[in-house]
C-alpha cells in the first residue's frame, strides 16, 4: 500500500492515518523520533550547504500590504488588457471575463489530480464531455479531443491521425504535406515532427492560396500526398474564397485536409470547417474561447475530426482510448483540464446567438479598423468587396523605403501612446498585423487609429525633411519618465511631443518603464537586472 501526501497536509492528519494503519506497537512513534532518523538518513552530499532564494524580492515583502504594493508596481509596468487593447494579429487577445475565470480557482477544479480515479471526477468529466459537444457544434466535426495543450500540439496530433489513417488503408508511402507560404510557422514545424516532407504552395497577389500552383503540386505528388495544411481565414487576414475547391483538389489526389482553426474567431456561428471539406482542425481555446494567454501559461489546442478520423483520436491509459488511437500527445488524459471551465463558461453564457454576434462584431471591428487605417497606410490584403476577415495587415515597407522608419519604430512609438504593439513582421516582413476582436469598443478602436494617425504625421515630418529619422521621436521611442525629466534634454523635438503626442495620451498617461533596447542584442545576450553578479559568486562556488 502506498500513500502520497503533499506539503499542505498537517501533522494531525498524518498521525490519524498512521494510527489507523499501524500495528499497536508502532502507535507510539513520535514525529520527533522520525525527524531524528530522517535527518540521519540524508547523505551529506545531498545536504544543502548554500543559501537559496537570496534575491531581495524573496525577502522584502513580508506583509500583505507590502505584497499588494509589489504586485501593483509590477502591473503598473505592464500594458495588459486592463489598460489597453492588445492589437496582436493572429493572437485574438479578447476579453477573459471574470465570471469565466473565477471557477478555475475553486478547489473542485484546481485541486484534482490529473490521474484521479474515474469515480471521483464524474462532474469534471461531464463538463469535459459537454465542452467537447459544444466544440463539435461550433465546428461541424464528429468528435473532438481536448488533450493537446497548444494549437501546435493539436497540429501534431492531427497530422499523426492523418498518417495513421493512410497507414490503416495501406497507403504507407503518403508523407508529403503541402503548406501555403502564408502559413503560421508552427505548420511546417508540426509536419516535420510528424515525419512528413513539406512542399510549399504559392500565394497570389491577394494573399490567397494560388490554386493553379496547388493543382500542379498535388498532381506532381499524387502518389505520396498525405495532407494539405491550410488556414481559414488565412493568416493574411482574408477569407480564402476557393476553400471548397482547394479541399476538393487535395481529396481528389488522395490527401487529407488539415485546416488550421486558430482563426476560428472569424467563423463561429457563421460557418463550420467540418462542413466545407476539411477533415481535421485544431482550435485554440486560448484564442477564440477566452482562455488568457501571452504570459506563458497553459493553453488548450483541441483537435476536431470528421467521422473517418475519429478512431485515431489521442488516447491515454488513464482516460478514454481506443484500439486504433495514435496514443497520448500530452502527459495528462485531458491535457490542461484545469482551465477548461473558462471555455465551458464562455460558450454556455454566450449561447449560439451570442457566439454568432461575437463573430460578426469581430469581423466588423477589423473592417472598421482597416477602413480607417488605410487612410494612413496601405492595407496589404483584402478579399471580395475590399473587405478583410478578423484582422488586417498594414504595409510599412513603402514608408521604410522613403524615410527609414521601421515597424519597430512604429511599434515602440505606440507604447508612448499607451498601446501594446501589434504583431510585427508576421506573416509578411515589414508589416504590422492588427486584430481588434469583438471585445474592443468603438472608442478604443478610434483611440488606436488616432495614435496611428499621429505617428503618420511624425513620419510625414521626416518625409518633408523637417527632422531626420535618427533625430525623430520615432527613432527614440519609447520615452521613459527618467529620460524626459532628466536635467538635460538635447533632442530635436520637445519633451511634450515625446510624452504627450496627443490629447488621449495626456488624459491617461502610461509611463514606459524602459527605453529603447536593441532587441537582437538583448535576445543574444541574457542579462540579469538583479543585484550585481558578484553577489552570486558564493552561490556559484
Ligand atoms: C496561434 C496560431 C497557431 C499556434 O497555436 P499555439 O497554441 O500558439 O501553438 C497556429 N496557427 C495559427 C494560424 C495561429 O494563429
Amino acid at each position: 500500500m502506498g500513500i502520497s501526501l503533499d506539503e499542505t497536509c498537517e501533522r494531525d492528519l498524518v498521525e490519524r492515518l498512521w494510527s489507523l494503519a499501524a500495528f499497536d506497537s508502532m502507535k507510539q512513534i513520535s514525529f520527533e523520533e522520525i525527524d531524528a532518523t530522517l535527518s540521519d538518513a540524508l547523505p551529506d552530499g545531498l545536504r544543502r550547504g548554500s543559501a537559496y532564494l537570496t534575491h531581495p524580492v524573496f525577502n522584502s515583502h513580508h506583509s500583505e500590504t507590502e505584497m499588494l504594493r509589489y504586485i501593483r508596481r509590477l502591473s503598473d509596468k505592464d500594458i495588459a488588457l486592463d489598460r489597453s487593447m492588445i492589437p496582436l494579429g493572429s493572437c485574438t487577445m479578447k476579453l477573459n471575463a471574470t465570471t469565466e475565470m473565477v471557477p478555475i480557482t475553486w478547489p473542485e477544479f484546481s485541486q484534482v489530480h490529473p490521474f484521479a480515479p474515474a469515480d471521483q471526477v464524474e462532474g469534471y468529466v461531464q463538463m469535459i464531455r459537454e465542452l467537447e459537444q459544444m466544440l463539435c457544434a461550433c465546428t461541424g466535426y464528429a468528435a473532438v479531443s481536448l488533450q493537446p495543450n497548444a494549437g501546435s500540439q493539436g497540429e501534431y496530433a492531427g497530422l499523426l491521425m492523418i498518417r495513421a489513417y493512410h497507414r490503416g488503408r495501406g497507403d504507407t508511402q503518403r508523407d508529403v504535406c503541402l503548406i501555403p507560404s502564408s502559413a503560421h510557422g508552427t505548420n511546417p514545424a508540426s509536419a516535420a515532427m510528424a515525419g512528413m516532407r513539406v512542399v510549399v504552395v504559392k500565394c497570389d497577389d491577394h494573399g490567397n492560396v494560388d490554386v493553379e500552383d496547388l493543382k500542379a503540386k498535388a498532381t506532381a505528388h499524387a502518389d505520396t500526398l498525405a495532407a494539405l495544411m491550410v488556414t481559414y481565414p488565412s493568416t493574411h487576414g482574408v477569407f480564402e474564397e476557393a476553400i471548397g475547391e482547394i479541399c476538393g483538389i487535395v481529396h481528389d489526389h488522395g490527401g487529407q485536409v488539415y485546416m488550421d482553426g486558430a482563426n476560428l474567431n472569424a467563423m463561429v456561428g457563421l460557418c463550420q470547417p467540418g462542413h466545407f471539406g476539411s477533415d481535421v482542425s485544431h482550435l485554440n481555446l486560448h484564442k477564440t474561447f477566452c482562455i488568457p494567454h501571452g504570459g506563458g501559461g497553459p493553453g488548450v489546442g483541441p483537435v476536431g475530426v470528421a467521422t473517418h478520423l475519429a478512431p485515431y483520436l489521442p488516447g491515454h491509459r488513464f482516460g478514454p482510448t481506443q484500439e486504433t488511437s495514435i496514443g497520448p500527445v500530452s502527459a495528462a488524459p485531458w491535457g490542461s483540464a484545469g482551465i477548461l471551465p473558462i471555455s465551458w463558461a464562455y460558450v454556455t453564457m454566450m449561447g449560439a446567438k451570442g457566439m454568432r454576434d461575437a463573430t460578426e462584431v469581430a469581423i466588423l471591428n477589423a473592417n472598421y479598423l482597416a477602413a480607417r487605417l488605410k487612410v494612413h497606410f496601405p492595407v496589404l490584403y483584402t478579399g471580395a468587396n475590399d473587405t478583410v476577415a478578423h484582422e488586417c495587415i498594414i504595409d510599412l515597407r513603402p514608408v521604410k523605403e522613403a524615410t527609414g522608419v521601421s515597424v519597430d519604430d512604429v511599434a515602440k512609438r505606440l507604447v508612448d501612446f499607451g498601446f501594446h504593439a501589434p504583431t510585427m513582421s508576421f506573416p509578411v516582413p515589414g508589416t504590422l498585423m492588427i486584430e481588434p476582436t469583438e471585445s474592443e469598443p468603438k472608442g478604443e478602436l478610434d483611440r488606436f487609429v488616432d495614435a496611428i494617425a499621429a505617428i503618420r504625421e511624425e513620419i510625414y515630418a521626416i518625409e518633408r525633411g523637417d527632422i531626420a529619422h535618427e533625430d525623430s521621436p520615432l527613432a527614440h521611442a519609447p520615452h521613459t519618465a527618467a529620460a524626459l525629466m532628466g536635467a538635460s534634454w538635447d533632442r530635436k523635438y520637445s519633451r511634450e511631443q515625446a510624452a504627450f503626442p496627443n490629447q488621449a495620451a495626456r488624459i491617461d498617461k502610461y509611463w514606459p518603464p524602459v527605453g529603447r533596447i536593441d532587441n537582437v542584442y538583448g535576445d543574444r545576450n541574457l542579462m540579469c537586472s538583479c543585484p550585481p553578479i558578484s553577489d552570486y559568486e558564493d552561490v556559484a562556488d
